[in-house]
């Protein structure tokens, strides 16, 4: 996908029963999950004492005569990594670096570190709460907010699931988090509607045990997945293996619909199944779902990546030729909805390099995973056109994005969805395309295996799992449609 979506972040952390550095784990853990934050990276290990090393951009490629001073900088046999795309606080580089994680919240006697992928609502009313006991907040991050609340329930209670549990309780959210408290334990939690993925694995001696926010971030381990932890679950890390520990029950499951179509990477898994298979079912509903627009195109054509397993669905469906007519720069790394809007245009332009020789005169049947603000896609028609396509059909694995996140994807606003205002036929006028063909909601949800009643679709349906959610869209869509334009992200501007 090329397009100005924001994403949320990534976690891995890893334990080591043998004495064994777990630096080289995290750091190779953080480097698969890289697709899910580019604005700053950072490492938490503990031996003794905590030791942090945070810093922006992407996770660096070490050289090899780089690799013992790392190792020194990050001591110890336990540590968590994060990298970090802001959907809380500010965007300037400022509150890039403050807002960089892990955190490290410690007191006189305790001390914890948390990496932390997901997003507050109720981030502002807690956080004020909580300036009562530590006035001096580093960033308006909902990440810092988590850590000292934590801390200062480690510091009442001083017993980590009695901590969690509450924690668990207060904030409102998405939440999964990997953490080290100061007695070099490692622990992961999930909030209790499970909207983030987070798994746990171990290495094949069983020396070794992981947290990722993604699979992916196990096998480039070469570790093997034990299971993904269950909404309101807490896992402790021990030499005979995870301590799971169901701190909150009965709350609506709400896994994230977003990870399957553009989130995850295809080679990750996701329940039973690669999200790549997911996506090609995408593209087989699609086929099934639009057979009279699908079957009359001469090839199909896909955004790459996150359209190529759903364009080859769509291929299987039709029978059209699916030709790779758009080829990514290879090194032109930069995903541009995680790119600040100026930035967007030219990057997105020169991400992709369109074949003309394969498209001129043709109709192309284009695959994309979603349309958030259009102008990415409009950018892609663009270059299709300019190309000698004499008709533009647009295939979206993802329904129609008609409501803001609150969950950890930065689009946060009505105002900047397109989808909030037009329906296909609009939307198709306003970027270009002859015809805008979205997947519906019931082909999303059969694809993925899941029950609906188990997913995350408040961006489609206006339906949020959690309540304060639930309220402040109801009230600002309540604006939004008297003409109203948010400044900023709602839950932020209505705190
Ligand atoms: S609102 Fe949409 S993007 Fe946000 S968590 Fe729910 S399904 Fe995912």
């Amino acid at each position: 996908m090329l397009k100005p979506l924001k994403e949320a972040c990534g976690v891995f952390g890893a334990q080591n029963f043998e004495h064994k550095p777990v630096f080289p784990h995290i750091y190779w853990g953080l480097r698969a999950q890289n697709h899910r934050g580019h604005q700053s990276h950072g490492f938490l290990t503990f031996h003794n004492n905590f030791h942090v090393h945070r810093d922006l951009d992407l996770v660096p490629k070490i050289k090899k005569e780089e690799i013992q001073g790392w190792l020194n900088r990050l001591p110890g046999y336990v540590g968590i990594g994060s990298i970090r795309y802001t959907t809380s606080g500010g965007t300037d580089e400022q509150s890039l670096v403050k807002g960089a994680q892990p955190i490290l919240a410690q007191s006189e006697k305790r001390g914890v570190g948390i990496s932390f992928n997901g997003n507050i609502v109720n981030n502002f009313g807690l956080k004020r709460e909580l300036e009562k006991r530590f006035p001096s907040f580093s960033c308006e991050c909902d990440a810092e907010v988590i850590c000292r609340k934590l801390l200062m329930e480690l510091v009442e209670n001083d017993d980590l699931a009695s901590s969690v549990r509450t924690c668990m309780k207060e904030l409102e959210g998405a939440f999964s988090i990997a953490g080290v408290t100061q007695n070099g334990e490692l622990f992961a939690f999930k909030d209790p509607h499970g909207i983030r993925p987070l798994c746990c694995g171990c290495s094949e001696d069983r020396k070794t045990y992981a947290v990722s926010s993604e699979t992916v971030g196990l096998d480039i381990n070469g570790f093997e997945q034990c299971f993904e932890i269950n909404p309101g679950e807490l896992v402790i890390a021990s030499k005979d293996g995870f301590v799971r520990n169901q701190l909150v029950r009965g709350e609506k499951k709400a896994f994230c619909c977003f990870e399957f179509a553009y989130f995850s990477r295809p080679d990750s898994t996701i329940g039973n199944k690669h999200v790549y298979e997911i996506r090609e079912d995408f593209g087989r509903n699609l086929g099934r779902e639009y057979s009279e627009i699908a079957e009359k195109a001469d090839i199909i054509m896909s955004i790459p990546e996150t359209g190529n397993d759903a364009a080859y669905g769509l291929h299987e469906e039709t029978g059209v030729r699916w030709e790779r007519a758009s080829r990514r720069h290879r090194y032109v790394t930069e995903r541009a909805f995680i790119l600040l809007s100026r930035e967007r245009f030219t990057t997105i332009d020169r991400k992709i390099n369109i074949l003309d020789r394969r498209i001129s005169g043709k109709t192309i049947a284009v695959v994309e995973d979603s349309i958030v603000r259009g102008d990415t896609t409009k950018v892609i028609i663009e270059k299709l056109r300019k190309k000698g396509a004499k008709k533009v059909h647009v295939f979206i694995t993802f329904p129609r994005i008609t409501s803001p996140c609150f969950y950890g994807i930065d689009m946060a606003t009505y105002n900047e969805l397109i989808g909030s205002r037009y329906g296909a036929e609009e939307i198709a006028e306003r970027i270009g395309a002859d015809t805008v063909n979205y997947q519906s909601i019931d082909g999303l949800v059969r694809a993925t295996g899941m029950k609906k009643d188990e997913l995350c679709l408040g961006c489609v349906t206006g339906k949020y799992p959690t309540p304060l959610a639930q309220k402040l869209a109801d009230e600002m869509k309540e604006k939004f449609d008297r003409g109203f334009k948010e400044t900023g992200r709602i839950y932020e501007i209505m705190a």
